[in-house]
């Protein structure tokens, strides 16, 4: 029970890598509170855990509204009493070549991902101040938070800047006991990387089976996905570390995709 009653937050938890983390903590213990967009399936990933005995709440929210983001914090310390561990995980992929971006995406990736992390750390650091337990903060990157595709322009900005943000924070938050980290998974087979199979196969004019083989895993040492398993393996691993020496840092978790 490595996050025995650690109130965690969990963001774009009701899919994907998000829930799979949202799973792993509740089986350590945690009391999860699941917050996305997607109110049914946020409601049935809580209730999942509920049913294998686990403590969970969904939290209604769009991560790139300054109320929403306050107000669902807001009703997690009103359940539970205070925030130990929030993992900023929401996010989507959008591709288009540079030239033909639409502003009105490049903007929306953003905000999902820089706008959704920057509100959901604010609001939940004056809790881990104030506890006198401190906490810690995981931010999902990508292998796009080191290196670059093409079609990707404002996800790899966007994974690029959650770095730098993760460091302010472990600067910030070192006096109050709050640490922040990075990970970094290569490609995943959730429900973004699908829909971007046909659309890349589209967009490079190559069969889908290519783009797996060709782009996708074509740089890993075994042309193996990534699983959801193994980042909530990570997820663990930093927010149970038992002390302030994990800080800042990020961790690529690839099949060597990327080799730091
Ligand atoms: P997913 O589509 O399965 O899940 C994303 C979740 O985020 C969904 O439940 C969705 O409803 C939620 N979400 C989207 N916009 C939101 C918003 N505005 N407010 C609240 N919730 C919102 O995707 P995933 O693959 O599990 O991705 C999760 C994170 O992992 C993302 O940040 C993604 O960039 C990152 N990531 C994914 C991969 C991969 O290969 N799948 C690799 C590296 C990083």
């Amino acid at each position: 029970m490595r996050l025995k009653d650690k109130v965690c937050i969990v963001t774009g938890a009701a899919s994907g890598i998000g829930k799979e983390i949202a799973l792993a903590y509740a089986r350590e213990g945690g009391k999860v509170a699941i917050a996305d967009l997607a109110r049914d399936a946020a409601e049935a990933s809580a209730a999942q855990i509920r049913a294998a005995g686990g403590s969970a709440m969904a939290v209604p929210m769009d991560v790139t509204s300054e109320a929403q983001v306050t107000a669902g914090v807001a009703a997690v310390v009103k359940a539970w009493g205070g925030v130990d561990v929030l993992v900023s995980n929401a996010g989507i992929q959008i591709v288009h070549p540079l030239e033909e971006f639409p502003f009105a995406e490049w903007k929306k990736l953003l905000a999902i991902h820089l706008d959704g992390a920057f509100l959901a750390t604010r609001a939940c650091l004056p809790h881990m101040y104030g506890s006198g337990r401190g906490g810690s903060i995981l931010y999902m990157g990508s292998v796009h938070s080191k290196e670059a595709s093409p079609l990707k322009a404002p996800y790899v900005t966007a994974k690029h800047g959650l770095i730098g943000l993760a460091k302010v924070v472990a600067k910030e938050g070192a006096r109050h006991g709050v640490r922040a980290n990075v990970i970094c998974p290569g490609f995943v087979r959730t429900p973004l990387v699908e829909k971007q199979i046909p659309e890349q196969a589209k967009a490079l004019g190559i069969s889908e089976q290519e783009v797996i083989r060709n782009v996708m895993l074509r740089e890993t040492v075994d042309g193996e996905f990534t699983t959801t398993a193994d980042v909530a393996e990570l997820a663990l691993f930093f927010v149970s570390f038992p002390s302030s020496a994990l800080t800042g840092q990020s961790l690529v978790v690839s099949h060597g995709w990327y080799m730091q």
